[in-house]
């Protein structure tokens, strides 16, 4: 009389199971003793529809979970970020305009032009 292999599935008369194969390793086994592989889609665990032992069982990789982020704070009315670029450039800028050199130069022209009759235009 031939017997069939039974792998690692245990036999009873009393308490006949059924056999199965893991879907990973071919293994024989128990049909009980068998698990659904899950893994994670989105914000929930998925079943990936395999049978599997436990030596073949994966633990969920967590970084295929989509983070839930929180909201952003609330902005501020009239907020003053600091000039970062004027700063890197050496300046310390206290009013949103500065005159420049060239600017100054040319304001005192057009006062000394106003205030010499000689030089003024016809
Ligand atoms: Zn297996």
């Amino acid at each position: 009389m031939a017997w069939r292999p039974h792998g690692k599935a245990r036999v009873s008369a009393r308490n006949p199971q059924a056999w199965a194969v893991c879907d990973r390793c071919y293994d024989l086994r128990n049909l009980v003793d068998l698990q659904w592989q899950f893994e994670w889609a989105g914000n929930k665990l998925v079943n990936q529809r395999i049978l599997v032992c436990d030596r073949c069982l994966d633990i969920p990789q967590q970084q295929l979970m989509s983070r839930v982020l929180s909201a952003d704070p609330i902005p501020v009315k009239n907020p003053r970020p600091c000039n970062w670029s004027a700063n890197e450039e050496g300046g310390y800028v206290t009013t949103p305009y500065a005159l420049t050199e060239l600017d100054a130069n040319e304001m005192n022209e057009a006062i000394a032009i106003e205030d010499d009759p000689i030089q003024q235009p016809s």
